[in-house]
């Protein structure tokens, strides 16, 4: 057993409860905290609880934002006609680097998985259709991941969206089965988005 003192021992038991992080990194990161100067401490509690309490879903496509809009559905450039379907922000992310896409998104904050019991009601589905319905939308493109639980919900989204009759495509060549959008590098997501396939 390490000679930790009390609040060390806290903060690493707390460190190790965020993804990735095992004791030895959590170590590591509480000795480089140790060795920096109180501001930079302070900034990193800070920024955590900063993006706690300000970080909310937009109103609109549900990615993340600090106002009642994201930049992205408050950006003038975007074509608004054009919604990207993804099933979480980190997607959005993982899309803008690959900055193939000029559209705006819709972020479903989940899949369906029966397995978690997790049907279309716990998903922002009924603000898409209403998005839909509301605004002269071109083309919807699913871009849900490529395994189980993703195309289980690019599905149920095509069964429901199909009779809107908007021009509707899904995303996945090149994406290996059973993969995660966030993962993927931006190439392979460019050459995804522009081989779209209607559906
Ligand atoms: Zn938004």
């Amino acid at each position: 057993m390490a000679n930790y003192t009390e609040s060390i021992e806290k903060l690493i038991e707390n460190l190790v409860k965020l993804p990735g992080i095992g004791r030895r990194s959590a170590e590591r990161i509480v000795s480089y905290i140790l060795g920096a100067s109180k501001e930079d401490a302070r900034n990193l509690s800070d920024g955590i609880i900063k993006v706690k309490e300000s970080v909310r879903f937009c109103n609109l496509c549900h990615n993340l934002s600090e106002e009642e809009f994201c930049k992205i559905c408050k950006d003038p450039r975007r074509q608004k006609d054009i919604i990207c379907i993804v099933e979480k922000p980190s997607d959005v992310t993982a899309i803008e680097k690959s900055g193939s896409f000029a559209g705006v998104y819709h972020v479903l904050l989940g899949a369906i998985s029966p397995l978690e019991g997790k049907g279309p009601g716990d998903l922002k589905i009924d603000t898409l259709i209403k998005r839909i319905k509301d605004s002269q939308i071109k083309e919807i493109i699913i871009a849900t991941d490529a395994d189980t639980e993703g195309e289980t919900t690019a599905l149920y989204l095509t069964k429901i969206i199909k009779p809107l009759g908007v021009r509707l495509s899904r995303i996945g060549l090149g994406l290996p089965v059973g993969s995660n959008l966030e993962y993927a590098d931006s190439t392979t997501l460019s050459k995804s988005l522009e081989a779209r396939r209607d559906i």
